[in-house]
């Protein structure tokens, strides 16, 4: 079975580990501010800290902005739910704004639309859906003028391009992960990046309990720090994140020119973005088929994600939305990714687009 999903890890991640292992110094330590420094000098962006998640650096960034209990949030429902489970964790309300039906990422005319609705919402909370950058130079006009926080979750899109700069660095403040399965990883981890001294500041209390100084607690905080065996691994991949996207990129190009089936639609890729394909999201009609198809032939596939946000339990039990998301509800019934990761060989490839284009 080719693996919809593989970290590629190599003896350089080994020896770091084993480096902090020796040392014996395993929780925050240098290497996380060597991974922080790193981190930041990637983005070109003035802070970055190191967290235990990606749902730890979203939670942080609210908590810092503040977003107060009631504060309106406006944010995609097509995303994992961390994204706007970091909303509720701060008491704040989520209002779902739908889809572009060709990015996958929220439209900016419905974001417009929901501005208009809810003029008392405090920010947007934008997600790089797949490693697609979001359309920023309409949601930068929209949150300028409407004097809204512009949080990015950037999870999914380590290095993704707009308009050739780095998404990460439009908003007051972006979240990444560096779970195993994506672009790049630390095992479990994520960073908070943002070019305000005081995010920056708030961020830092937060994540280690609230302490201002040792032992002095100013705010109600949390343990989200990230430990020295992560950020070893993490180190050594952020080397490597240029190449394993390049890999990604290539293998979507190969994808591009050679799927040639009239049951599956390719996702899109405006001009002005550079996608990171963290995953490749095909569309088509009777999904549990294909699926069945690819299994059947070695082929590992997933469904990113079988039901909009809105339409969890968790919160259909807590909010009572009238509205509809018909784009990201569709695209929910069609979507199915396939194996696009960089550890994927040419055979692997090769064989992938010829089982995709046999599916009848
Ligand atoms: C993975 C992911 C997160 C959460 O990151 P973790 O490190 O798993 O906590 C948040 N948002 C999106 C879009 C993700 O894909």
């Amino acid at each position: 079975m080719i693996n919809i999903a593989e970290p590629q890890i190599g003896v350089e991640e080994i020896q770091k580990v084993t480096e902090v292992l020796k040392s014996k110094i395993l929780a925050q330590g240098e290497f996380v501010y060597q991974f922080e420094t790193s981190f930041a000098k990637f983005l070109d962006i003035e802070f970055a800290a190191a967290v235990s998640s990606g749902t730890a650096a979203l939670h942080a960034i609210m908590a810092a902005l503040p977003i107060y209990p009631g504060d309106k949030v406006l944010t995609t429902p097509f995303s994992f739910v961390a994204s706007s489970n970091a909303v509720l964790y701060c008491g704040a309300v989520p209002v779902f704004v739908d889809i572009d039906p060709n990015t996958y990422n929220i439209s900016p005319a419905a974001l417009e639309e929901a501005i208009k609705k809810h003029p008392d919402a405090k920010a947007v909370l934008v997600v790089h859906i797949f490693g697609l950058p979001s359309d920023m130079d309409d949601i930068c006009y929209l949150t300028k003028k409407n004097k809204l926080y512009l949080i990015e979750d950037c999870a999914q899109a380590h290095g993704a391009l707009y308009k050739g700069r780095k998404v990460g660095t439009f908003g007051e403040a972006a979240a990444f992960s560096f779970y195993s399965t994506k672009n790049i990883t630390s095992g479990e981890g994520g960073m908070v990046v943002t070019s305000s001294p005081e995010i920056n500041r708030k961020v830092r209390m937060f994540i280690n309990h609230g302490q201002s100084k040792k032992y002095q607690h100013d705010i109600l905080g949390y343990n989200y720090r990230m430990s020295n065996i992560h950020a070893a691994i993490g180190i050594e991949q952020l080397k490597k994140l240029g190449e394993f996207n390049q890999k990604r990129i290539l293998n979507a190009q190969y994808y591009y020119k050679n799927i040639k089936n009239k049951k599956v639609v390719l996702p899109y890729t405006p001009k002005e973005s550079t996608h990171v394909y963290h995953q490749f999201v095909l569309q088509t009609e009777n999904r549990k088929k294909f699926i069945k198809h690819l299994h059947e032939n070695g082929v590992g596939s997933a469904v990113h994600y079988p039901e909009i946000i809105p339409r969890q339990k968790l919160y259909r039990d807590r909010f009572n939305y009238r509205e509809k998301w018909p784009a990201a509800e569709k695209l929910c019934r069609r979507c199915v990714s396939i194996p696009v990761h960089q550890g994927l060989t040419e055979q692997q490839f090769r064989y992938i687009v010829k089982v995709v284009n046999s599916y009848a």
